[in-house]
């Protein structure tokens, strides 16, 4: 496999920095492992400062290369003589200078259309993701470990960011304000924020990208990624057919010259530039630089506050997808099936279910997919998450019903090799967060809890984890107050409603939470009342391109996808004008 995607010329192994394959200065590597097998797949370079430090002057040359300068005589470029702003996020201006565009338009005709079909070309030409479907999928299961069918269910995922951000590019609109004065205009301008530093973690190697990438390329941001050292492959094919899409080479486009004197010549600058290596450097070079104005995160809780804080020093801009711990409540007036199939899409989330005996029951199902959001790929399995409520319980007991249904569920789940048929579950990305789900299993029997299902790990060796259920779990665990991710749902117990909002509210955490309840009243009152990002109703799946998507409390700043999804990379400024 690992020979057939070299040759599709797919594999990368290089970092991309200046429209440039690069290896680190000083050659050093590091190794790329199947999380499966233990194998090492390839070795990417180890970049620190040096190597951010060149890839965040190559985004800056192509942010602001082209922008107007008093060096042609007439204080402009050549593309803003045909009107345009001629950098790269020209794209998103109205030619403001008509008559220009005339005159050199039989001359520049073709560079004019490239220009203005630029946006929705190239970035829409991430259609080759669709293409090479299969291809990225074998990718993501190589070096994460997820199903190859979700693996292909995130290329889908990832696609459909940079389809909707080609799109939305169109749609970024200014305002014109009446001005208090009658001679004056007072005009709303929004601008890309600049240099963006993109900070993505290994669950979702390729869509974490795409969903930041998309966004930032649309507003004409230029970006430096930096992918997770544990998924780099994915980041490094993507960029290779961002540039077969012709982004950095088209995009990073300067006319040298005035259109009337000279050719246009293309440079060939750093639109989009992936580095990978040492994170801590790679995260000081990027909070140190004046030039990258906006940080874009999704990762753990702790590195983002540490992004956060360094942030501060050049007072950057900021987007961050933390750590979750989903809640999914099971009303006693759920319909059961629909509440187990629900929580079976999820694994890292919270279920709390409501018996007819008044206990609070949770069902927080943390690492079957490793990642809540995994469940969106997933399509034949998954865990449930329930709360039951038990005051308008007659027939009672929907706890263990719940619990009874959902280990069925879960113990059908077929944990292996993501490359084999049938399998739904993968390994742990590795060694560490086998460990974490090992500490919070025992935390958690040590205060009480009961394992229904699974709780060590499994016979396959390296880093697979048995599907795991417990039950009897309390708010004191550290199942419940902390992300797991990891195959493991922990049920609690509740009795009234506002336990249930009170219990799913008692965190630090606040990404996403779902109900399962066939009350109308219910569900809008208690999804109101969840201090949460998101909220499923009867419905396990939620997340999608054309929704935003982020967190409260410590899950976040900041929203991704959507229109929403632009605002994190635009500046809105004004013109006050005096209109004589
Ligand atoms: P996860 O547990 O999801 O891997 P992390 O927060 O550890 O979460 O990692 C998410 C991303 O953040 C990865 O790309 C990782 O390399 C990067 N990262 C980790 N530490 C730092 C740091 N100090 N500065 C910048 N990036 C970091």
């Amino acid at each position: 496999l690992v020979s057939k995607l070299t040759s599709s010329g797919l594999l990368k192994t290089q970092g991309l920095i200046g429209g440039k394959w690069v290896d680190a200065n000083d050659g050093n590597t590091i190794q790329v492992l199947n999380p499966a097998t233990g194998e090492v797949i390839a070795n990417v370079p180890c970049m620190g400062r040096r190597e951010t430090d060149d890839a965040i002057s190559s985004a800056n040359d192509a942010f602001r290369l082209s922008m107007p300068s008093e060096g042609n005589g007439t204080g402009m470029s050549p593309l803003q003589e045909f009107g345009f702003h001629d950098n790269w996020h020209g794209v998103n201006s109205l030619p403001l200078r008509g008559a220009n565009i005339y005159e050199n338009v039989e001359r520049y005709s073709s560079l004019l259309t490239d220009f203005l079909m630029l946006l929705p070309t190239c970035i829409a030409r991430f259609d080759l993701l669709i293409t090479h479907k299969e291809k990225l999928g074998q990718l993501i299961t190589l070096e994460q470990g997820k199903p190859l069918k979700e693996a292909m269910g995130e290329v889908s995922y990832g696609a459909s960011f940079i389809e909707f951000f080609a799109e939305e590019a169109k749609r970024v609109y200014g305002d014109i304000i009446p001005a208090t004065l009658g001679d004056r205009r007072l005009f709303v301008l929004k601008q890309p924020v600049g240099v963006v530093g993109a900070i993505t973690p290994w669950n979702f190697p390729l869509a974490m990208i795409t969903r930041k990438v998309g966004p930032a390329l649309a507003c004409g941001c230029t970006v430096v990624v930096k992918p997770s050292e544990l998924t780099p492959l994915t980041a490094l094919a993507a960029a290779e057919l961002a540039l077969q899409a012709g982004i950095p080479p088209v995009l990073g486009v300067y006319i040298i010259g005035t259109p009337s004197t000279e050719e246009p010549q293309f440079t060939n600058r750093g639109v989009l530039n992936v580095v990978m290596g040492k994170a801590p450097d790679i995260g000081d070079a990027l909070l140190a630089s004046r030039e990258v104005r906006k940080i874009t995160f999704t990762g753990s809780t702790a590195v983002g506050k540490k992004l956060m804080a360094g942030a501060a020093g050049t007072v950057k801009r900021l987007s961050l997808e933390l750590g979750g711990n989903a809640p999914c409540i099971v009303f006693d007036d759920a319909d059961l099936d629909v509440a187990v199939k629900g929580s079976t899409y999820h694994i890292d989330t919270l279920s709390l279910l409501s018996d007819y005996n008044g206990f609070w029951t949770a069902i927080a199902a943390d690492a079957l997919i490793q990642d809540f959001e995994n469940v969106f790929f997933l399509n034949d399995v998954a865990l449930c998450f329930a709360f039951i409520f038990g005051r308008y319980c007659h027939g009672g007991g929907i706890y263990d019903k719940f619990a009874d249904a959902f280990s069925k569920a879960v113990q059908s789940m077929q944990v292996g090799d993501g490359f084999s048929e049938g399998v739904v579950q993968g390994p742990l990305i590795n060694e560490a967060a086998v460990q974490k789900v090992e500490s919070f299993v025992q935390d958690a029997i040590t205060q009480g809890a009961k394992v229904l299902l699974g709780g060590k790990r499994h016979s396959l060796g390296m880093t697979f984890y048995e599907p795991t259920v417990i039950s009897n779990v309390t708010e004191t665990m550290l199942l419940s107050r902390e992300e797991v991710f990891g195959p493991v749902a922990p049920l609690l117990r509740f009795e009234t409603e506002e336990e249930a909002i009170w219990l799913a509210n008692n965190t630090n955490a606040g990404l996403a939470a779902y109900i399962f309840t066939n009350n109308v009243q219910r569900s809008w009152r208690v999804t109101e009342a969840l201090e949460y990002g998101l909220v499923g109703v009867n419905e396990g799946i939620i997340s999608t391109e054309v929704a935003p998507f982020g967190g409260v409390k410590q899950s976040g700043l900041g929203r991704e996808g959507s229109k929403y999804g632009m605002d994190e990379y635009l500046e809105v400024s004004i013109t006050f004008s005096a209109y004589l």
